[in-house]
């Protein structure tokens, strides 16, 4: 493949496709474009060393295994025959159809997919600029908090968890999945953690407030202080923040050098390069239709630097996850092959575990559902996880919502001690799919001692059947609210 021009003293690259961004977006658009025309010349940017697993980070920071194995294979996209050019894309020029790159060489392209994700939200609070005040998302940031944490050595088996004297003390703000995992894994390492949520409950995006109370009363177990209905309002000191205010006149103190404070509170679509194209775009992201084409002809979009629309009301929604950002990128490939493809939105499945509970929600909360004017009722099921006389058998506990009328899933949630995540995945098919009440009661489902309950129940049909009898009218919604 010849890539490379000489003009002058400066060399110009060129490829029929390039790909901004070695995410999971870039990785999986670049493989299926290689797979299917191996002829393609198809270049990847990726300013960083290594692609990363964003979502093992928390475990590599509790000292799980080492940072490395977060790092992914370069042959990922150099094995199917990709060129893999370790560079940042510094502008964009819409007419010569060319990147500028951040070491002065230009990327000539025939068709263009941005996938440049997202980067950790720092809001304009007083202080949030401190020295000791970090987000997570890349390795270096990894690092930094890793410099922070007692040495895994230093924790040892049975101890872990417990906070050494005069230790390390951390402020977590946002219990969001990110924000849960940090706390879990900061606590594993022995550190003073402070959760801070201005909601009510832990995992608002996830979960209703009639779902958490295991998993906060499981986080406080751990060790991690609960700081619930509570707002962060700003951070204080000198370079370094030495104390961090929060709503209520409350104040938690932090020692120069050695605390710090974790802002975990969502994600901006890095697409500064883009807009100032003049790429159209909206808060959440560059603007695409429903083949991840963006407002420039010959120029698609796929991943976390996309706003969409969400799969249930066809409304604006977030949805900054890897499983979001995969399916998109594989629309965005066949319709860049021309092959037939379209994105249907976000349902946003989602699952997080604290300590032996796993926690998973899909589609809208009840009160989510409500603030997107949705009329719904909830229903709940509850069964053991595998028959009851089994050793290890624990509890898992699902609810379901449903509109009203229509008897459609427009949500899932399920806490419990395993098949949690497998529960929710089932559910978001049933929304994708328009499933109302009584087709999920009909769910043929399978019974085995040690995976499941008896038989006789299954939790989603016993939701689902539940729900079915409120809209015959005559069963009785969550709460206590008779909805027909
Ligand atoms: C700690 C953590 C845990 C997570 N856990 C989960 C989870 O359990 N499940 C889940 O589904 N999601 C999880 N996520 C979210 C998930 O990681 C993201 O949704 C996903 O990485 C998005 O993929 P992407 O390819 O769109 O963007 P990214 O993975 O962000 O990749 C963007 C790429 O673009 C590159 N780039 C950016 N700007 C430029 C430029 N100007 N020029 C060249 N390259 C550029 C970046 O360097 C990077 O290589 C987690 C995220 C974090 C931070």
């Amino acid at each position: 493949m010849n890539l490379s021009v000489c003009c002058g003293e400066r060399e110009e690259l060129k490829a029929e496709v390039v790909v901004v961004g070695g995410g999971p977006a870039g990785i999986q658009a670049t493989r299926m474009l290689k797979e299917r025309r191996p002829d393609l010349e198809v270049a990847v940017l990726r300013p960083e060393p290594h692609s990363m697993v964003y979502c093992a980070l928390p475990y590599a920071m509790e000292g799980l295994f080492p940072l490395e194995r977060t790092f992914k294979k370069d042959e990922l996209v150099t094995g199917v025959g990709a060129r893999l050019i370790r560079q940042r894309a510094i502008s964009l020029d819409l007419e010569s159809r060319s990147l500028l790159l951040e070491d002065g060489r230009t990327l000539r392209f025939g068709k263009l997919l941005i996938a440049t994700g997202a980067i950790p939200l720092r809001p304009g609070f007083p202080g949030s600029d401190l020295g000791n005040v970090l987000t997570v998302k890349t390795a270096a940031d990894a690092e930094s908090i890793m410099a922070r944490l007692p040495r895994v050595d230093d924790c040892a088996e049975g101890e872990r968890g417990a906070v050494p004297e005069a230790g390390v003390r951390a402020v977590v703000v946002g219990s969001g999945a990110i924000g849960i995992e940090q706390a879990i894994a900061y606590r594993a390492r022995g550190v003073e953690v402070h959760l801070v949520e201005m909601r009510d409950h832990v995992l608002p995006h996830l979960l209703d407030s009639d779902m958490t109370r295991d998993l906060e009363e499981r986080l406080q177990e751990m060790g991690v202080e609960l700081h619930l209905s509570t707002s962060l309002e700003g951070l204080e000191g000198d370079g370094e923040a030495e104390r961090v205010r929060l709503s209520g006149g409350r104040e938690i103190e932090l020692e120069r050098g050695r605390d710090f404070a974790v802002l975990a509170m969502g994600m901006a679509p890095d697409i500064e390069v883009f807009a100032a194209a003049g790429l159209e775009v909206v808060a959440d992201g560059l603007v695409v239709d429903e083949r991840m084409r963006t407002s420039a002809s010959g120029v698609w979009a796929a991943g976390d630097c996309v706003a969409f629309l969400s799969g249930i009301d066809g409304k604006a929604l977030g949805g900054k996850l890897a499983t979001n950002a995969v399916p998109m990128a594989k629309v965005a490939a066949r319709d860049m092959l021309e092959m037939e493809a379209s994105y249907r939105g976000f349902f946003n499945g989602a699952a997080t575990v604290v300590g032996d509970l796993r926690a998973a929600g899909t589609g809208f909360t009840e009160a989510f559902a409500r603030s997107r004017g949705l009329e719904v009722f909830s229903t709940h099921g509850a069964t053991s996880t595998r028959f009851p006389m089994m050793p290890g058998a624990g509890d898992v506990r699902v609810k379901l919502v449903f509109e009203v009328g229509s008897g459609r899933l427009v949500g899932a949630q399920a806490v419990g001690a395993e098949a949690v995540a497998e529960r929710i995945d089932l559910c978001t098919f049933a929304i994708q799919k328009g499933a109302d009440a009584f087709e999920l009661a009909e769910l043929s489902y399978a019974a085995q001692p040690w995976q499941t309950f008896f038989p006789a129940r299954n939790a989603i049909v016993e939701a689902a059947s539940a729900a079915g009898d409120v809209l015959e009218g005559s069963g009785k919604a969550e709460g206590g609210r008779e909805v027909r």
